[in-house]
């Protein structure tokens, strides 16, 4: 399994000198397992993301599957600037992500729609499929997908990629203090070989005034990896104000309690 980060910036892009060690694009996760592609999220390292896959590919076609946690700006800006969607009708694209605000097929039409954007959805030649995927397992070839609602405004879903080589957790925008989504989170997780978890803020301005923004902090992130079992833990979606030296300072502490926590 080969996991590459291509944005791990929460809520906006922050291009700013002070930042580029972590970087500034908004969330996107690559993982490679065998031949099969999966993606995590299309903030605006999905654009980077399409680049390389059209260098790598040259006039092969792409095929990947894409996991949509929800529908925030930071999480689909990439879409209408990635390359593979326009290119060629042999590259295969198959979304998966939950309806229940809204479908994903829909919030593209949307976010193209005029005047927010100069092309719409039908200059993507790419095959498009979408899946409605709730709460539950499913099965793509040799790989098991669960997915699990956190806590989040308008919602949130968290996923764990099942592969011979290894379990893959991606758990982004979840708030900790709900029962109910922070079992789902440890279910999740459990005895996960890495852990992508939601660190944007730190523990104290998480206490003093973001209570109900929807977010969680490192602290957070190693009960979860504690409780759960899981091994190799990645502090991940990072505050925008937050710049490279101050994510230093939040792995040196990390790592005073849990030393398998990266960035
Ligand atoms: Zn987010
Ligand atoms: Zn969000």
């Amino acid at each position: 399994m080969r996991i590459r980060f291509w944005g791990v910036r929460g809520s906006v892009p922050t291009p700013q000198p002070e930042n580029l060690r972590y970087g500034g694009n908004t969330s996107c996760v690559e993982v490679r397992a065998g031949e099969q592609i999966f993606i995590f999220d299309c903030g605006t390292g999905f654009r980077c993301l399409g680049q390389q896959l059209g260098h790598e590919f040259n006039s092969r076609p792409v095929t990947a599957h894409i996991f949509v946690s929800h529908f925030h700006w930071d999480h689909i800006q990439g879409i209408p600037f990635f390359g593979p969607l326009y290119d060629r009708t042999e590259n295969r694209f198959l979304f998966h992500a939950s309806k229940r605000t809204r479908s994903l097929k829909r919030v593209m039409e949307e976010q193209m729609a005029s005047p927010y954007f100069p092309v719409n959805t039908n200059e993507m030649k790419a095959q498009r499929d979408f899946y409605d995927l709730e709460e539950g397992q499913i099965e793509l070839d040799d790989v098991a997908v669960q997915a699990a609602w956190l806590n989040h405004p308008q919602g949130c879903m968290g996923y764990r990629l099942e592969t011979k080589d290894g379990v893959f957790v991606y758990a982004t925008d979840n708030e900790p203090g709900d029962a109910v989504f922070d079992k789902n989170v440890r279910r999740l997780a459990a005895g996960a070989d890495v852990l992508v978890y939601d660190s944007q803020y730190l523990p104290e301005e998480y206490a003093a005034r973001k209570r109900g923004w929807g977010h969680s902090h490192w602290r957070e992130a190693i009960n979860i990896v504690m409780e759960s079992g899981a091994k190799e833990l990645i502090l991940y979606h990072h505050d925008p104000d937050h710049d490279d030296r101050c994510i230093d300072n939040v792995v040196k502490e990390a790592r005073n309690h849990y030393p398998r926590a990266i960035l």
